[in-house]
């Protein structure tokens, strides 16, 4: 690992060198046409998996759409994932630009995330020979696992790290991963050349947690995908709303992701059966598609607990729940939407509402960490005081019996998200790699 000292003083310098090109930085003397690759790693869940279900989430789509339109800014990229299967190919094209490598480490077989950090030496192993004989320029980790496998490889390569952590143990409702986690986090904070956070909020926590210096830290909203999530047009939206049984006068909720505490997806039943109590004639005319399956230790419970809160005695609307889809399927469930719940207890950011916003779909979400950024409150949808059912129950009722109220909130919604692009996320991190690059003297032209 670098001497911390060193990357302090590297950073200092960060604010001094411009980015020659601005965004664009394409044209930069280090980043031209001969680039050297960027290893992006993704030890624990690969961006070919799909999320919604187990570790697969935001993370998984966020590494998708960051190295697809870093390649289209003309990066080579290379992400690093740990085998989970025998037959699994060792190397995925999922782009002109962006391959996808399995690294034997450990069993070839998924594990649990605290099972994990255990094999995190192996992977390392695999990965320093590929990225001498690769002369990537730089290692871009993913989560705190990742963090410790580039810090590590950093060590043997001098290779800078930027790392992304997607989540922090020290900012989450629940925490999880023990001590082990929050000092590797400490750890990574305070030696990756830079961090990149979703929000202001996530900045300062970390900033100030990890008792960084402003310049360590850098913050990167994340995207949407305009081209797929968009407006539906007429005919499409009623024949989404049929395939998942909704007539004209049906109020479709929807509430999308994994399935777990943490995701809050147990609030979003508990507030329609409240809502069955306090306005009976609006929650009968709701059908509320949950779209996710179970994730970490408690979300087969979870996924029980909310299957038997949907047929309790008090519950006027109809619950379906569907398994988790690509993204290609997952824009019919937007399309058939009138409102979003995003009733997450800890949310680093919230890609669902940013998609859901999209498509012109109103979100009703707690006003916590990244959700009160993807949410303007009152102009693409309501956000509450905390995450509990009560008040969620109050928002929902509010909006779904105000066809005004939704027409304006889904105006304001689309609004909202044209802030948000994977390709301005790429052209950031651009500005961001070439500046790191510049200051560590590494040549990016092989
Ligand atoms: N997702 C998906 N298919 C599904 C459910 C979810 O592709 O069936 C995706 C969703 O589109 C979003 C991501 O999973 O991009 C969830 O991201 P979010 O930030 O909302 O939650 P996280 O998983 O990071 O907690």
């Amino acid at each position: 690992m670098k001497a911390e000292a060193q990357c302090g003083a590297k950073r200092e310098n960060r604010a001094s060198v411009s980015c020659p090109a601005g965004l664009g930085c394409r044209i930069s003397p280090l980043l031209g046409d001969h680039m050297r690759p960027v290893a992006y790693i993704s030890f624990h869940t690969s961006p070919l998996d799909l999320p919604g279900e187990g570790d697969a989430g935001g993370l998984n789509t966020y590494l998708r759409n960051l190295v697809s339109h870093m390649a289209k800014l003309g990066f080579h990229c290379d992400v690093f994932t740990r085998q989970v299967s025998p037959s699994q190919p060792e190397v995925t094209w999922v782009d002109a630009g962006v391959r996808v490598i399995c690294l034997p480490a450990g069993p070839a077989r998924p594990l649990e995330k605290d099972e994990l950090v255990a094999h995190v030496e192996d992977f390392v192993e695999a990965l320093v020979p590929r990225l001498k004989s690769g002369g990537h320029c730089l290692l871009h980790s993913h989560y705190w696992l990742s963090g410790l496998a580039a810090l590590a490889a950093s060590k043997v390569t001098a290779l800078p790290v930027v790392h992304t952590a997607h989540t922090w143990a020290r900012l989450r409702a629940l925490p999880d991963g023990g001590e082990s986690r929050l000092n590797a986090e400490n750890v990574l904070a305070r030696s990756a050349d830079l961090v990149v956070v979703s929000t202001d909020h996530e900045e300062k926590a970390i900033v100030e947690s990890c008792n960084l210096l402003p310049e360590q830290v850098r913050v990167i909203s994340p995207g949407v995908d305009h081209e797929r999530f968009l407006l539906p047009s007429a005919s499409k939206r009623v024949q989404a709303r049929a395939e998942i049984g909704a007539g004209p006068d049906d109020l479709v909720v929807v509430c999308v992701g994994r399935v777990q505490r943490l995701k809050g997806t147990d609030l979003a039943v508990k507030a329609v059966q409240m809502l069955s109590k306090q306005m009976p004639s609006v929650a009968s005319r709701i059908i509320l598609a949950v779209v996710g399956g179970a994730s970490g230790a408690d979300g087969r419970q979870m996924m029980e607990h909310i299957r038997l809160l949907a047929v309790s005695a008090e519950m006027r609307a109809r619950v379906v729940f569907l398994p988790p889809r690509s993204h290609v399927d997952l824009v019919e469930i937007y399309h058939a939407a009138d409102v979003c719940l995003a009733p997450a207890r800890s949310e680093s950011f919230g890609l669902v509402a940013l998609e859901a916003q999209a498509c012109g779909v109103p979100v009703v979400a707690a006003a916590i960490d990244g959700l009160v950024c993807a949410v303007r409150d009152g102009e693409s949808g309501l956000l509450v005081a905390r995450p509990d059912p009560n008040l969620f129950a109050v928002a929902l009722g509010r909006l779904l019996s105000d066809d005004e109220l939704r027409t304006r909130l889904s105006r304001g919604a689309r609004e909202a998200s044209r802030a948000y692009s994977w390709e301005l996320v790429a052209k950031q991190h651009c500005r961001e790699y070439d500046v790191l690059l510049e200051l560590d003297g590494i040549a990016a032209c092989g």
